[in-house]
C-alpha cells in the first residue's frame, strides 16, 4: 500500500503509473506489485482510517501483539509492544529490544568563565582568546552547563533544533533548569498525567511503588557491599520498612516509612566505603551545603539523576513538575523526584561507591571552606565521568531479561509510567534488582 501511494501521487500530477517494485536486498528478489482497483481501494481505506485518527476524540490502537514487522519497526523503542504485551498476559518475555542507537554523548562544561558558540558543524569552547576544546554538534546528546559558562544565542538555537536539551546547573552542582524546544506533542499524555496526579488512591499506589523500591533497592545495594556482613539488623529493618510501604495508607505515612529506612540505610552507608588510607568518613546525611567530601558527591549525584529524569520525562511528553508521591511546590520537579527513587541507590549511591572503592576521586579533590564542601574541577570532571559511566552501563532487566543500560531503562520506565495513567497497563512495574 505504501507503494501504491507513490503510485497514486505519480498519477495524481499526470504520470501512467500502474504498477511498481519493491526489492528485498535480502533475497535479491523483485516483486512486481500491481496497482488495481482493490488494492487502490484499500490503499483510499487506510488513508482515510489514518485521517481519522487525527480527530481529537480519535483512539491510538494499541500495539501488535507477537508482530515480526515489530522487532524492525523504527518505532519499537517507543511502542515497546512486547513489554506491554507482557504485562497485559498475552504475551511471551519479550524479544530483545532493539537498542537505541547511542552514538552520542553528552557535552559537559564546567570551566568557569568559558564560553561556547557553534563554528559551522563545531562547538568550540573558549575562555579569553583560547580554545579549550570542541565537540561536533551531531555528536552531542546534551549539554550541561556548571556555574558561570557562557552560551550564545544562535548555538542555543542550532541545538534546539537538533533536539539537544541545554541543561544549567549551579557551581556546586545543583540543577537549576534547562532549555529546551517546544512542548512535547503528546498532548494526551499530560492529560492523562494531570488527571491521575488529582485522583489520591492513584497517588498513593504509586508512591507505595516508588517509596518500596528505593528501601529495596538500598537494602540489595547494602546487602552487597557491606563490609560487615556479619551484621544484618539494618537489613531486617529495611525489610520492615519495605513490607510497611506497600501497606501505606497515605502519603504523610509512606513519608515517614521513607524517612526512616533513610535514616537506617545511611547509618550503615560507611560500611560501603573502604576508603583506609584516604579519610574518607561518613556519619550521616548533611545537605545544602555538604560538609563533607562523601556528602558532596551524592549531592551532587542526586543533583545529575534529577537532571537526567527531567530530560527523560520531557522527552517521553510528560510534565515533570507534576508528581504523584512528591507534592507540587515551585520550581521543584516533583515527577522527576518521584521516578528518580528507585534509581537513588542503584545509580547515585552506587556512583559514590565505586568512585571511592575504586580510588578515583581522592580527598584532596575537594576543598574545605566555612560555607561546606566542595569538588575541585579536577575532581568534579572525574566524578562525571563515573557517573556517565554507570549511566552507560549495561545490566540485565529484571523483569524482561535482555541487557538494557541504565539511561535506557529510564526511557523504558517512564514510557510504562505513561502505559500505565493511560489505562493500557493494570499496574505501573517499579524497577528493583535482586
Ligand atoms: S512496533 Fe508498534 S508501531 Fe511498530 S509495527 Fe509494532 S506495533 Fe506497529
Amino acid at each position: 500500500m505504501q507503494l501504491c501511494c507513490h503510485g497514486l501521487i505519480l498519477k495524481g500530477h499526470g504520470y501512467v503509473c500502474n504498477e511498481g517494485f519493491i526489492y528485498f536486498a535480502g533475497s535479491k528478489e523483485r516483486v512486481r506489485v500491481i496497482f488495481d482497483d482493490a488494492l487502490i481501494e484499500q490503499t483510499h481505506d487506510i488513508i482515510d482510517s489514518l485521517r481519522q485518527l487525527q480527530e481529537p476524540d480519535a483512539v491510538i490502537p494499541e500495539p501488535l501483539i507477537n508482530s515480526a514487522k515489530c522487532p524492525r519497526c523504527s518505532l519499537v523503542t517507543i511502542c515497546m509492544p512486547d513489554e506491554i504485551a507482557f504485562f497485559k498476559k498475552e504475551n511471551q518475555p519479550p524479544r530483545t529490544i532493539v537498542p537505541r542507537c547511542e552514538d552520542t554523548f553528552p557535552l559537559y562544561v564546567q570551566e568557569p568563565g568559558t564560553f561556547i558558540k557553534k563554528n559551522g558543524g563545531i562547538l568550540e569552547i573558549r575562555k579569553d582568546k583560547e580554545k579549550l576544546g570542541e565537540a561536533r554538534l551531531e555528536e552531542i546528546s546534551q549539554v550541561s552547563l556548571f556555574g558561570p559558562v557562557g552560551i550564545s544565542t544562535p548555538t542555543v538555537h542550532e541545538l534546539i533544533r537538533r533536539g539537544v536539551s541545554v541543561n544549567y546547573h549551579s557551581t556546586g552542582g545543583w540543577f537549576v533548569g534547562r532549555t529546551d524546544g517546544p512542548w512535547h506533542k503528546n498532548v494526551e499524555l499530560r492529560t492523562f498525567q494531570y488527571k491521575k496526579s488529582f485522583d489520591p488512591a492513584c497517588c498513593l499506589a504509586l508512591a507505595r511503588k516508588f517509596v518500596r523500591a528505593k528501601i529495596a533497592n538500598c537494602r540489595t545495594l547494602l546487602r552487597r557491599n557491606s563490609n560487615d556482613k556479619a551484621d544484618d539488623s539494618v537489613l531486617f529493618s529495611l525489610e520492615q520498612y519495605k513490607t510497611k510501604a506497600e501497606k501505606a495508607t497515605s502519603l504523610e505515612t509512606l513519608l515517614g516509612i521513607e524517612g526512616g529506612a533513610a535514616a537506617a540505610y545511611f547509618s550503615r552507608f560507611r560500611d560501603m566505603l573502604c576508603g583506609e588510607n584516604f579519610r574518607f568518613d561518613f556519619s550521616g546525611r548533611n545537605r545544602r551545603p555538604p560538609k563533607d567530601p562523601v556528602n558532596t558527591m551524592l549531592s551532587f549525584a542526586y543533583a545529575m539523576l534529577t537532571r537526567e529524569w527531567v530530560n527523560t520525562l520531557t522527552s517521553v511528553g510528560f510534565d515533570p513538575y507534576r508528581g504523584f508521591f512528591h507534592q507540587p511546590r515551585f520550581g521543584r520537579p516533583a515527577l522527576a523526584l518521584d521516578m528518580m527513587e528507585s534509581f537513588r541507590p542503584l545509580v547515585a549511591d552506587s556512583v559514590v561507591i565505586t568512585a571511592i572503592n575504586n580510588r578515583e576521586i581522592k580527598p584532596d579533590d575537594f576543598q574545605q571552606t566555612p560555607l561546606g564542601c566542595h569538588f575541585s574541577g579536577a575532581g568534579k570532571k572525574k566524578f562525571i565521568k563515573t557517573f556517565e559511566r554507570r549511566l552507560a552501563h549495561e545490566i540485565t532487566h529484571p523483569i524482561f531479561g535482555y541487557k538494557i543500560s541504565y539511561r535506557r531503562v529510564f526511557e523504558v520506565q517512564a514510557r510504562l509510567l505513561a502505559r500505565f495513567l493511560a489505562g493500557e497497563i493494570d499496574y505501573y512495574p517499579d524497577f528493583t534488582t535482586r
